[in-house]
């Protein structure tokens, strides 16, 4: 036997069967989507879902693999597709230009793995609780000059990106820039402000491990249980050993079975609760809060004259794909 995926076949667990039926969206098509595409059609992912807004600038020549300076303001999706099709004829692809937030629920929920290479921490934890939500592994990489890190999610397995404070502290500043109508704006800072050193070699690296987790999760194999940070200037990878956080906001049992627990005194204000919720759980300024299926506006008054002791209400907020339950306890 001599078929495309003959030497792969050759490895003990492989199961050609399991890669050719699986489908894998691919969120976010810079240098590590790309690199991360090109293995997945070479081994023959049977249904590839390309998922970016942006278009190709000349500055993104130096790393993503698939394009090239005639490219320069295309659709990166569509590009890609293209160069996709070129490579293995056999698989089908999807090209989404769109913000994955504007993606249906039933295209995505279909996936056996979403991976995704992005360059906003906004954008992940958005990811991070859709996965979660929708109990969909999720292979997250990063890259930052020489450095790269790459992180699986299990859903309900392992730890998710919410559960530790690996969230930079500039990038939680900027998820305090609002969100909802001015979004696109926000945007136009973000590719501003995403001027950041980056190189060919480390997206091949980290693209290649992320194209590994998503074959290990496809054909049915442990992922990766630790974050793993390689430091390609010392040469070094080290694995941090990551645990779920039991009152997480996204992934905890606690949560998924009931509601967040959150204490507040009778006599704050209602903007002060809110302010309280905000820094606990990271949220943006733009969160809502729902009770009694009306939303009620922040204000002055005090938490007793709002809520009953033992209340449940839901939070909305943009970087959240679902509402969050809570139930207050005043004290
Ligand atoms: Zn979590």
């Amino acid at each position: 036997m001599s078929g495309r995926y003959h030497r792969q076949q050759l490895i003990d667990k492989w199961d050609q069967e399991k890669v050719t039926e699986s489908t894998v969206a691919i969120i976010g098509m810079g240098a590590l989507g790309t690199v991360a595409a090109a293995s997945l059609a070479m081994g023959g992912v049977g249904h590839l879902i390309l998922v970016d807004l942006d278009t190709v600038e000349i500055s993104n020549l130096n790393r993503q693999l698939f394009y090239r300076s005639t490219d320069v303001n295309k659709p990166k999706v569509e590009v890609s597709a293209k160069i996709l099709e070129q490579i293995n004829p056999d698989i089908k692809i999807t090209p989404l230009n769109m913000p994955i937030e504007e993606v249906s629920t039933e295209i995505l929920s279909k996936c056996n793995v979403i991976a995704a290479g992005l360059d906003t921490f906004q954008t992940r934890r958005w990811v991070n609780s859709f996965v979660v939500s929708h109990n969909i592994p999720l292979v997250s990489g990063g890259m930052y000059g020489f450095y790269g890190n790459i992180q699986v999610i299990m859903p309900k397995e392992t730890a998710c990106i919410e559960c530790q404070t690996l969230i930079p502290e500039h990038e939680l500043q900027k998820a305090c820039t609002p969100f909802g109508e001015v979004r696109k704006a926000i945007r136009g800072e973000e590719e501003v402000d995403a001027y950041q050193p980056a190189v060919s070699s480390v997206s091949f690296v980290i693209g290649g491990l992320m194209a590994q987790e998503v074959f290990k999760i496809v054909l049915g194999l442990k992922p990766l249980s630790e974050y793993l940070f390689w430091d390609g200037d010392a040469g070094v990878f080290t694995s941090l050993a990551l645990q779920r956080r039991e009152n997480c906001i996204i992934c905890s049992d606690h949560y998924q079975l009931r509601e967040t627990i959150i204490h507040s005194p009778s006599d704050q204000t209602l903007l002060d609760f809110a302010n309280q919720l905000r820094y606990s759980f990271n949220l943006g300024p733009n969160m809502r809060i729902l009770y009694k299926a009306k939303e009620i506006a922040l204000t002055s008054d005090y938490m007793n004259t709002i809520f009953q002791s033992g209340a449940i209400f839901r939070v909305v907020d943009p970087l959240l794909s679902f509402p969050a339950k809570f139930k207050v306890i005043l004290d």
